[in-house]
């Protein structure tokens, strides 16, 4: 065990200590973090303080390093997480996603839902559970998505671009990418995105796009639970054409 001063603020999962080895690489962490870090989940910078506790993650790479990142303990808990590319090059890779044509009935029908592989649950002293990024995203213009198959919010702040290379890119109002990466996607997906240039975006919490499971019933529980927020998004259509 190791006895350092206010550990209890640095949120250390014990597969990350084991990984870090040492008293002394905690300590030389746990002064970093005071002095001031940039979460690496939402980008902003932080300190470490009595108030603001903060989590160590370690990005797994397959033959490279293991990067040592610190996160607001509110943005994700302690964890080694496997990494399969760069997440500066590459959003994908920390957020999973896939698109999901919802019924032809339905706003927007052609869904993409993203689900981040990290992410911070906090449970408040009536048992409510909060997830970090889903309440940061409702400020955001994100509603709750109450029902598979409900309306979502039109947010401005937001546009996606549809590559021919079936890229697809979300970025905010100063042009700033907020995702991008490769989806599968079928061509009755494409077919009906591109007539009513308008795409569904859902951010599910707590959901493993890349596991064995069944996906669509996982992302279903977690609507049913209240972990998936949506809105509706303007896809630009000057780079939506086929190429
Ligand atoms: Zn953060």
């Amino acid at each position: 065990m190791f006895t350092i001063p206010n550990l209890a603020l640095l949120d250390i999962a014990p597969a990350v200590a084991a990984l870090l080895g040492c008293e002394q690489a905690i300590t030389h962490l746990y002064r970093t973090a005071e002095t001031g870090y940039v979460c690496t989940v939402c980008g902003e910078p932080a300190n470490l303080t009595d108030t603001a506790p903060a989590a160590v993650v370690v990005l797994a790479y397959p033959d490279g390093p293991h990067v040592v990142r610190l996160a607001h303990a509110g943005c994700s808990d302690s964890g080694i997480i496997a990494m399969t590319d760069d997440p500066t090059d590459n959003p994908a890779v920390l957020f999973p996603a896939m698109a999901w044509l919802r019924p032809a009935d339905t706003t927007p029908a052609p869904v993409v839902v993203i689900a981040p592989r990290i992410y911070g649950m906090r449970v408040a002293a009536n048992g409510d559970t909060t997830d970090t990024l889903t309440a940061n995203l409702l400020g955001y213009g994100f509603d709750l998505l109450s029902h598979p198959e409900a309306p979502m919010p039109d947010l401005d702040a937001a546009t996606a671009y549809l590559g021919a290379d079936a890229t697809l890119t979300l970025t905010d109002v100063a042009d700033e990418v907020l995702w991008s990466g490769v989806l599968d996607l079928p061509d009755a997906w494409t077919n009906r995105a591109r007539a009513d240039r308008r795409i569904g975006v859902i951010f599910a919490a707590g959901l493993a796009l890349d596991g064995d499971g069944d996906r669509l019933a996982d992302l279903f529980t977690a609507i049913g639970d209240g972990r998936a927020v949506a809105a509706c998004v303007e896809l630009d259509t000057a780079t939506a054409e086929p190429i």
